[in-house]
Protein backbone atom coordinates (compact mmCIF):
# COMPACT_ATOMS: atom_id res chain seq x y z
CA UNK A 1 0.00 0.00 0.00
CA UNK A 2 1.18 3.09 -0.66
CA UNK A 3 0.33 6.47 1.19
CA UNK A 4 -0.93 9.65 -0.43
CA UNK A 5 0.59 12.73 0.08
CA UNK A 6 -1.92 15.18 2.00
CA UNK A 7 -3.13 17.24 -0.51
CA UNK A 8 -3.49 21.03 -0.38
CA UNK A 9 -6.89 22.51 -1.23
CA UNK A 10 -7.70 23.09 -4.60
CA UNK A 11 -8.00 26.24 -5.84
CA UNK A 12 -10.84 27.17 -7.73
CA UNK A 13 -11.19 30.78 -9.49
CA UNK A 14 -14.18 32.38 -12.21
CA UNK A 15 -13.60 34.69 -14.41
CA UNK A 16 -14.42 36.38 -17.66
CA UNK A 17 -13.57 39.42 -19.84
CA UNK A 18 -15.56 41.22 -22.69
CA UNK A 19 -12.50 41.52 -24.82
CA UNK A 20 -12.54 41.69 -28.79
CA UNK A 21 -10.56 38.45 -29.89
CA UNK A 22 -9.79 38.11 -33.84
CA UNK A 23 -11.59 35.28 -35.23
CA UNK A 24 -8.47 34.10 -36.99
CA UNK A 25 -6.68 34.11 -33.13
CA UNK A 26 -9.23 31.57 -31.66
CA UNK A 27 -7.19 28.61 -32.58
CA UNK A 28 -4.13 29.84 -31.67
CA UNK A 29 -5.37 31.26 -28.66
CA UNK A 30 -7.06 28.18 -27.46
CA UNK A 31 -3.79 25.79 -28.28
CA UNK A 32 -2.30 28.60 -25.55
CA UNK A 33 -4.55 28.11 -22.97
CA UNK A 34 -4.32 24.62 -23.54
CA UNK A 35 -0.69 24.26 -22.92
CA UNK A 36 -0.75 26.42 -19.81
CA UNK A 37 -3.13 24.49 -18.39
CA UNK A 38 -1.74 21.31 -19.15
CA UNK A 39 1.86 21.93 -17.90
CA UNK A 40 0.20 23.08 -15.16
CA UNK A 41 -2.08 19.89 -14.17
CA UNK A 42 -4.94 22.25 -13.91
CA UNK A 43 -8.60 21.36 -14.71
CA UNK A 44 -11.86 23.51 -15.69
CA UNK A 45 -13.93 24.21 -18.80
CA UNK A 46 -13.12 27.86 -20.78
CA UNK A 47 -15.04 29.10 -23.33
CA UNK A 48 -13.42 31.43 -26.22
CA UNK A 49 -15.54 33.49 -28.62
CA UNK A 50 -15.22 36.54 -30.56
CA UNK A 51 -16.74 38.55 -27.87
CA UNK A 52 -14.07 37.49 -25.31
CA UNK A 53 -13.46 34.51 -22.88
CA UNK A 54 -15.42 33.09 -19.93
CA UNK A 55 -13.98 29.94 -17.54
CA UNK A 56 -14.32 28.37 -14.14
CA UNK A 57 -10.82 26.32 -13.40
CA UNK A 58 -9.43 24.70 -10.86
CA UNK A 59 -5.81 23.68 -9.39
CA UNK A 60 -2.97 24.39 -7.23
CA UNK A 61 -2.57 27.63 -5.22
CA UNK A 62 0.55 28.59 -7.89
CA UNK A 63 -1.30 27.66 -11.02
CA UNK A 64 -3.94 29.26 -10.23
CA UNK A 65 -2.15 32.81 -9.06
CA UNK A 66 -0.41 31.86 -12.83
CA UNK A 67 -3.62 31.55 -14.46
CA UNK A 68 -5.06 34.82 -13.36
CA UNK A 69 -1.85 36.63 -14.00
CA UNK A 70 -1.81 35.39 -17.98
CA UNK A 71 -5.87 36.54 -18.43
CA UNK A 72 -5.12 40.15 -16.94
CA UNK A 73 -2.23 40.35 -19.04
CA UNK A 74 -4.00 39.16 -22.00
CA UNK A 75 -7.72 40.57 -21.51
CA UNK A 76 -7.14 43.43 -18.88
CA UNK A 77 -8.53 43.54 -15.53
CA UNK A 78 -11.16 40.55 -14.55
CA UNK A 79 -13.18 40.41 -11.65
CA UNK A 80 -12.30 36.85 -10.23
CA UNK A 81 -14.50 34.86 -7.73
CA UNK A 82 -12.01 32.34 -5.53
CA UNK A 83 -13.06 29.39 -3.88
CA UNK A 84 -11.34 26.07 -2.56
CA UNK A 85 -12.56 22.28 -2.15
CA UNK A 86 -10.70 19.41 -1.14
CA UNK A 87 -10.36 17.52 -4.57
CA UNK A 88 -10.41 19.27 -8.14
CA UNK A 89 -13.73 20.12 -9.30
CA UNK A 90 -13.68 19.39 -12.71
CA UNK A 91 -12.65 15.85 -14.52
CA UNK A 92 -10.33 17.29 -17.25
CA UNK A 93 -9.24 20.15 -18.56
CA UNK A 94 -10.95 21.74 -21.73
CA UNK A 95 -10.77 24.93 -23.45
CA UNK A 96 -13.70 25.32 -26.14
CA UNK A 97 -14.41 27.63 -28.80
CA UNK A 98 -18.06 28.66 -29.13
CA UNK A 99 -20.41 31.36 -30.88
CA UNK A 100 -20.52 33.20 -27.60
CA UNK A 101 -18.76 33.13 -23.91
CA UNK A 102 -22.48 33.44 -22.61
CA UNK A 103 -25.33 32.61 -24.57
CA UNK A 104 -28.07 35.04 -25.20
CA UNK A 105 -28.69 34.09 -29.32
CA UNK A 106 -29.15 37.65 -29.69
CA UNK A 107 -26.34 39.55 -31.95
CA UNK A 108 -27.48 43.02 -31.29
CA UNK A 109 -26.71 42.11 -27.50
CA UNK A 110 -23.18 43.05 -27.30
CA UNK A 111 -21.43 44.31 -23.95
CA UNK A 112 -18.41 46.57 -24.24
CA UNK A 113 -16.82 46.79 -20.87
CA UNK A 114 -18.24 47.32 -17.29
CA UNK A 115 -21.72 49.31 -17.08
CA UNK A 116 -24.32 49.58 -14.11
CA UNK A 117 -21.95 47.46 -11.74
CA UNK A 118 -22.75 47.39 -8.36
CA UNK A 119 -20.09 46.19 -5.75
CA UNK A 120 -21.16 43.56 -3.09
CA UNK A 121 -21.47 46.56 -0.57
CA UNK A 122 -23.39 49.01 -2.61
CA UNK A 123 -25.64 46.29 -3.57
CA UNK A 124 -26.38 45.65 0.48
CA UNK A 125 -26.78 49.60 0.84
CA UNK A 126 -29.01 49.82 -1.80
CA UNK A 127 -31.26 46.88 -1.18
CA UNK A 128 -31.98 47.73 2.16
CA UNK A 129 -32.94 51.27 1.67
CA UNK A 130 -34.47 51.49 -1.88
CA UNK A 131 -37.34 50.29 -3.43
CA UNK A 132 -35.96 48.24 -6.11
CA UNK A 133 -37.42 45.08 -8.02
CA UNK A 134 -34.65 42.49 -7.88
CA UNK A 135 -34.50 39.98 -10.56
CA UNK A 136 -32.20 36.79 -10.65
CA UNK A 137 -31.34 36.13 -14.11
CA UNK A 138 -30.44 32.43 -13.92
CA UNK A 139 -32.29 29.32 -14.85
CA UNK A 140 -35.26 28.13 -12.66
CA UNK A 141 -33.34 24.88 -11.61
CA UNK A 142 -30.72 27.52 -10.29
CA UNK A 143 -32.94 29.46 -8.12
CA UNK A 144 -34.36 26.40 -6.78
CA UNK A 145 -31.17 26.31 -4.43
CA UNK A 146 -30.89 30.05 -3.25
CA UNK A 147 -31.85 32.95 -4.20
CA UNK A 148 -31.99 36.94 -3.01
CA UNK A 149 -34.86 37.51 -0.83
CA UNK A 150 -37.55 38.63 -2.73
CA UNK A 151 -36.23 38.13 -6.35
CA UNK A 152 -38.28 37.38 -8.63
CA UNK A 153 -37.85 34.01 -10.74
CA UNK A 154 -38.70 34.13 -14.43
CA UNK A 155 -38.63 30.39 -14.64
CA UNK A 156 -36.66 29.97 -17.56
CA UNK A 157 -35.18 26.61 -18.83
CA UNK A 158 -32.09 28.33 -20.31
CA UNK A 159 -30.60 31.70 -20.58
CA UNK A 160 -31.66 32.56 -24.56
CA UNK A 161 -35.16 33.07 -22.71
CA UNK A 162 -34.41 35.76 -20.65
CA UNK A 163 -35.77 38.71 -23.04
CA UNK A 164 -39.00 36.82 -23.64
CA UNK A 165 -39.36 37.14 -20.01
CA UNK A 166 -38.27 40.70 -20.20
CA UNK A 167 -40.71 41.70 -22.62
CA UNK A 168 -43.56 40.07 -20.75
CA UNK A 169 -42.75 40.71 -17.20
CA UNK A 170 -44.68 43.96 -16.63
CA UNK A 171 -42.14 45.56 -14.52
CA UNK A 172 -42.53 49.20 -14.84
CA UNK A 173 -39.80 50.81 -17.32
CA UNK A 174 -38.78 53.71 -14.42
CA UNK A 175 -38.74 51.25 -11.95
CA UNK A 176 -35.28 50.66 -10.26
CA UNK A 177 -34.00 47.22 -11.44
CA UNK A 178 -31.29 45.06 -9.74
CA UNK A 179 -30.08 41.99 -11.40
CA UNK A 180 -27.66 39.46 -10.23
CA UNK A 181 -26.73 35.74 -11.12
CA UNK A 182 -24.08 33.71 -10.31
CA UNK A 183 -20.60 35.27 -11.11
CA UNK A 184 -22.02 38.42 -13.72
CA UNK A 185 -21.59 37.30 -16.82
CA UNK A 186 -25.28 36.29 -17.64
CA UNK A 187 -26.53 40.33 -16.43
CA UNK A 188 -23.54 41.54 -18.81
CA UNK A 189 -25.91 40.66 -21.41
CA UNK A 190 -29.17 40.40 -19.47
CA UNK A 191 -28.74 44.37 -18.37
CA UNK A 192 -28.33 45.40 -22.07
CA UNK A 193 -31.49 43.57 -23.43
CA UNK A 194 -33.32 45.51 -20.52
CA UNK A 195 -32.03 48.24 -21.74
CA UNK A 196 -33.06 47.75 -25.47
CA UNK A 197 -36.96 47.39 -23.98
CA UNK A 198 -36.46 50.70 -22.59
CA UNK A 199 -35.41 50.05 -18.99
CA UNK A 200 -33.28 52.69 -17.78
CA UNK A 201 -32.00 52.30 -14.33
CA UNK A 202 -31.20 48.57 -14.15
CA UNK A 203 -27.70 47.51 -12.26
CA UNK A 204 -26.03 44.21 -11.86
CA UNK A 205 -24.49 42.70 -8.61
CA UNK A 206 -20.16 42.61 -9.84
CA UNK A 207 -18.81 39.05 -10.04
CA UNK A 208 -22.37 37.57 -9.08
CA UNK A 209 -23.57 35.91 -5.94
CA UNK A 210 -20.01 34.42 -5.69
CA UNK A 211 -18.52 37.77 -5.22
CA UNK A 212 -21.82 38.98 -2.91
CA UNK A 213 -21.12 35.91 -0.41
CA UNK A 214 -17.59 36.59 0.10
CA UNK A 215 -18.26 39.67 1.97
CA UNK A 216 -21.70 39.09 3.28
CA UNK A 217 -22.61 35.50 3.92
CA UNK A 218 -25.82 35.01 5.67
CA UNK A 219 -27.26 38.17 4.89
CA UNK A 220 -29.91 38.83 2.11
CA UNK A 221 -28.72 35.18 0.11
CA UNK A 222 -30.63 32.74 0.92
CA UNK A 223 -29.62 28.71 0.43
CA UNK A 224 -26.84 27.49 -1.73
CA UNK A 225 -25.19 29.12 -4.63
CA UNK A 226 -25.91 26.59 -7.97
CA UNK A 227 -22.15 26.14 -9.59
CA UNK A 228 -21.86 23.94 -12.57
CA UNK A 229 -19.35 21.58 -11.45
CA UNK A 230 -18.87 18.97 -9.11
CA UNK A 231 -19.57 20.40 -6.27
CA UNK A 232 -22.88 21.27 -7.36
CA UNK A 233 -23.39 24.09 -5.33
CA UNK A 234 -21.84 26.18 -3.06
CA UNK A 235 -22.84 27.50 0.88
CA UNK A 236 -22.68 30.66 2.31
CA UNK A 237 -18.93 30.43 2.98
CA UNK A 238 -18.51 29.45 -0.32
CA UNK A 239 -17.45 25.95 0.54
CA UNK A 240 -18.89 22.75 -1.71
CA UNK A 241 -22.38 21.72 -0.32
CA UNK A 242 -23.51 19.48 1.76
CA UNK A 243 -26.85 19.06 0.80
CA UNK A 244 -26.92 19.28 -2.54
CA UNK A 245 -26.12 16.71 -5.23
CA UNK A 246 -26.79 16.16 -8.72
CA UNK A 247 -29.35 13.59 -10.67
CA UNK A 248 -27.35 11.07 -12.46
CA UNK A 249 -30.26 10.60 -14.87
CA UNK A 250 -31.28 14.60 -15.46
CA UNK A 251 -28.77 16.38 -14.22
CA UNK A 252 -30.54 18.82 -11.51
CA UNK A 253 -29.29 19.78 -8.50
CA UNK A 254 -31.35 17.40 -5.95
CA UNK A 255 -31.86 15.87 -2.14
CA UNK A 256 -33.48 13.05 -2.56
CA UNK A 257 -30.75 10.18 -0.93
CA UNK A 258 -31.88 6.59 -2.09
CA UNK A 259 -30.55 3.64 -1.99
CA UNK A 260 -29.96 2.21 -5.98
CA UNK A 261 -32.17 -0.77 -6.82
CA UNK A 262 -30.01 -2.31 -8.69
CA UNK A 263 -26.70 -2.27 -7.51
CA UNK A 264 -27.91 -1.54 -3.60
CA UNK A 265 -25.59 1.66 -3.22
CA UNK A 266 -26.07 4.62 -1.66
CA UNK A 267 -27.43 7.72 -4.53
CA UNK A 268 -29.38 11.09 -4.56
CA UNK A 269 -31.84 11.81 -7.40
CA UNK A 270 -34.45 14.47 -7.66
CA UNK A 271 -38.06 14.04 -7.38
CA UNK A 272 -39.38 14.03 -10.64
CA UNK A 273 -36.75 11.12 -11.67
CA UNK A 274 -38.20 9.47 -8.31
CA UNK A 275 -41.54 8.88 -10.08
CA UNK A 276 -39.79 6.71 -12.59
CA UNK A 277 -39.06 3.24 -11.58
CA UNK A 278 -36.21 2.68 -13.71
CA UNK A 279 -34.56 5.84 -12.60
CA UNK A 280 -34.55 4.62 -8.79
CA UNK A 281 -31.15 4.03 -9.66
CA UNK A 282 -27.61 5.57 -8.74
CA UNK A 283 -26.45 6.21 -12.52
CA UNK A 284 -27.80 5.63 -16.02
CA UNK A 285 -25.81 2.85 -16.45
CA UNK A 286 -27.97 1.27 -13.29
CA UNK A 287 -30.72 2.79 -15.06
CA UNK A 288 -30.23 0.89 -18.22
CA UNK A 289 -28.85 -2.87 -16.75
CA UNK A 290 -32.03 -2.39 -14.26
CA UNK A 291 -34.43 -1.89 -17.47
CA UNK A 292 -33.13 -4.21 -19.70
CA UNK A 293 -32.92 -7.04 -16.92
CA UNK A 294 -36.63 -6.05 -15.84
CA UNK A 295 -37.41 -6.69 -19.82
CA UNK A 296 -35.59 -9.79 -20.09
CA UNK A 297 -37.42 -11.14 -16.84
CA UNK A 298 -40.59 -10.25 -18.57
CA UNK A 299 -39.94 -12.24 -21.54
CA UNK A 300 -38.73 -14.99 -19.28
CA UNK A 301 -42.16 -15.64 -17.68
CA UNK A 302 -44.08 -15.13 -20.67
CA UNK A 303 -42.34 -17.92 -22.63
CA UNK A 304 -42.29 -20.11 -19.29
CA UNK A 305 -46.31 -20.23 -19.60
CA UNK A 306 -47.11 -17.24 -18.30
CA UNK A 307 -49.75 -17.14 -20.49
CA UNK A 308 -53.69 -16.88 -18.97
CA UNK A 309 -52.12 -16.92 -15.73
CA UNK A 310 -53.86 -13.75 -15.12
ZN1 LIG B 1 -33.41 13.71 -12.17
ZN1 LIG C 1 -26.44 1.47 -9.00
Amino acid sequence: MYHREVQHPIHITAGYAFHPIAADRLVTLRKELLAFGADRAMRGLTLLATEGINGTVCGSAEAIGAWKEFLVEKFGPIVFKDSTADAPVFKRWSVKIKPEIVAIKIDAVKPAGPHQHLSPEEWQKTIESEDVTIIDARNHFEVTVGKFRGAIDPHIQSFSEFPDFVRTSGIPKDQKVLMYCTGGIRCEKALIAMEQEGYKNVFQLEGGILAYLKEFPEAAFEGECFVFDKRVAVDQRLQPSKTFGMCPHCSDPCTLRITCARCDHPAMICDPCNASLYRRTCSKNCAEIFRRDARKNHLATAKSGGYGER
